[in-house]
């Protein structure tokens, strides 16, 4: 199949948006490779200090006219940045595919997720309206209103470059915050897109800023002492060490970190409808997904437990690699080398641990001639235990490790022993099972017969124990209270 046209031609110099301006940053520059062709496709700056603490004068600047700002005048800027989104689909899509390297139809997938919180933002006039009684004592009203509350930083992950800012930035600013966004380092292409976007949309200057770089740079503004709120999506250990400094330093904090997600295969399960589901779950955006599958506990007896291990490997190995722009390809690069290299350290340990290698994806076959530096095919191990670091750790590539259990009771204690609480899921056609499963489980996400509990904008993305770190979420009616502080007015008239 022909590969798509790239949007991205030649190497783009990626600049900082401060203060509605396009800014060339003086710090250093590193290359982004796209991970199929391994071309260099953009240099981004590791911006510096004084540039952070440019984007927070100017969102500090911004915020007492933004927030003057009727809310449904807000909301207009929030429309024309959905329909421009529309129109520039297919570019943001193929953007992401080039600095990602996952399909192009995972790519659309996450260009819809991103724009479906704009369009939940969009009802923030309803959302954010306050509480009122009349005659708390004769004569005496009460009533509670929602203020923003004036800076906002979002820190993001790689995995998804272009969704993650956006479960957050539509409702910081639609309530009347305003916002920086500091991309992932190693993708930050589609959100320079999204920020010439969020520019042509009318944003006034210091609404919606971005800076880029990596550690330094999500440092500085966690420290700023006029950033009032943090975003955070990540790994764990970075997501503890966020939150604590938020602690230290008085921000408000939401601090999404990693997962190792189990999904429970039971007997009554229809195996011809779970096993294409389970693809997705352990094989799309190259594993590396916060709700990807992870470990696959299978109860049931001998008989049923080969045909699904024979059902799943089958499955598996016929998944197409190749360049993302190929609409052919099913399953794209890791994004990067090193994440390429962290697994394969992980296949290893899984070996010398006693788990069974039953389809090895360390030399795929590759559609097309890309060089095979980020390339790995689907991974399956049988007969991983709890103990395993390879059942305990969160791999993040395309490795399923098959477990078992012998009952429902089993399959939910095994799930407890992670140290995450991200995702959970159970494929089974009993109502009773099913519900059990879901009243029982710690985990913030839970799929009944689908593989990848991915809630909706209008729904908080959840998790739990070491997935999650803070109280409130970022989305739907939760975001409200995230990015509002509420207060209580009191009024007597004589
Ligand atoms: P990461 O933790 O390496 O980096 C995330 C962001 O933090 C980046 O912008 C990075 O520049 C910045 N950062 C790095 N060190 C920092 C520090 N010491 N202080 C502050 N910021 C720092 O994560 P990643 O590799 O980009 O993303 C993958 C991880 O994200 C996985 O663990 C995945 O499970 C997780 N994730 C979680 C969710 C969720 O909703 N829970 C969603 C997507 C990804």
């Amino acid at each position: 199949m022909a590969i798509l046209e790239e949007p991205i031609k030649g190497v783009l110099e990626l600049k900082n948006y401060i203060d509605g301006k396009w800014i060339a940053s003086k710090g250093e520059f590193h290359d982004i490779l796209n991970p199929a062709t391994c071309k260099v496709i953009a240099k981004v700056p590791s911006s510096t200090r004084e540039e952070v603490n440019e984007a927070v004068a100017s969102a500090k600047k911004a915020f007492p006219e933004w927030r003057r700002t009727p809310p449904l005048a807000r909301c207009r800027c929030l429309f024309r940045l959905k329909e421009l989104l529309e129109e520039n689909f297919e570019e943001l899509s193929r953007i992401q595919t080039m600095e990602h390297g996952k399909t192009i139809d995972e790519s659309r997938g996450e260009t819809r997720r991103g724009i479906e919180n704009v369009e939940v933002a969009t009802g923030i006039p309803s959302l954010m309206m306050g509480e009122n009684l009349e005659d708390i004592a004769t004569g005496i009203d009460e009533y509670l209103i929602r203020q923003p509350l004036g800076v906002f930083s979002c820190i993001a992950p790689f995995n998804f470059p272009f969704m993650v800012p956006l479960w957050f930035a539509p409702y910081a600013v639609a309530t009347g915050n305003c916002i920086i966004i500091k991309p992932s380092p190693r993708d930050p292409i589609s959100q320079v897109k999204l920020c010439e976007l969020a520019e042509e949309a009318g944003f006034p200057p210091g609404v919606w800023n971005v800076v880029h770089g990596g550690k330094e740079v999500a440092e500085a503004l966690m420290e700023h002492p006029d950033v009032k709120g943090v975003c955070f999506v990540g790994s764990t250990p970075v997501a503890k060490k966020v939150y604590k400094k938020c602690g230290e330093t008085g921000k408000r904090v939401i601090a999404q970190g990693g997962a190792k997600n189990f999904i429970v295969i039971m007997p009554d399960a229809n195996l011809e409808k779970t096993i294409p589901a389970l693809m997705t779950s352990f094989y799309g955006n190259t594993g590396q997904r916060c709700l990807s599958g992870a470990n696959a506990l299978v109860v049931g007896d001998d008989k049923f437990y080969k045909k699904f291990v024979q059902g799943f490997v089958e499955a598996a190995s016929r998944i197409r690699i190749g360049y993302g722009l190929d609409e052919s390809v099913q399953m794209g690069p890791m994004q990067s080398k090193e994440g390429k290299k962290r697994v394969l350290g992980f296949i290893e340990r899984g070996i010398k641990e006693g788990a069974k290698l039953v389809l090895d994806g360390r030399k795929p076959d590759i559609t097309g001639n890309y060089p095979s530096d980020c390339f790995l095919g689907p991974t399956v191990f049988e007969d991983v235990t709890c103990d395993m670091e390879i059942a305990k750790e969160e791999i993040f590539g395309p490795v399923a490790c098959i477990m078992r259990a012998k009952s429902l009771d089993e399959a939910i204690s095994m799930i407890h022993t992670s140290r995450y609480g991200n995702a959970a899921c159970i494929f089974t056609s009993s109502g009773k099972i099913a519900r059990e499963f879901q009243y029982r489980v710690e985990c913030g996400n839970i799929g009944i017969n689908i593989g990848i509990a991915a809630p909706m904008a209008f729904f908080p993305f959840s998790g739990m124990k070491e997935s999650f770190f803070g109280i409130l979420h970022g989305q739907g009616k939760e975001a409200i209270r995230f990015f509002t502080e509420s207060k209580v007015v009191i009024q007597r008239w004589w």
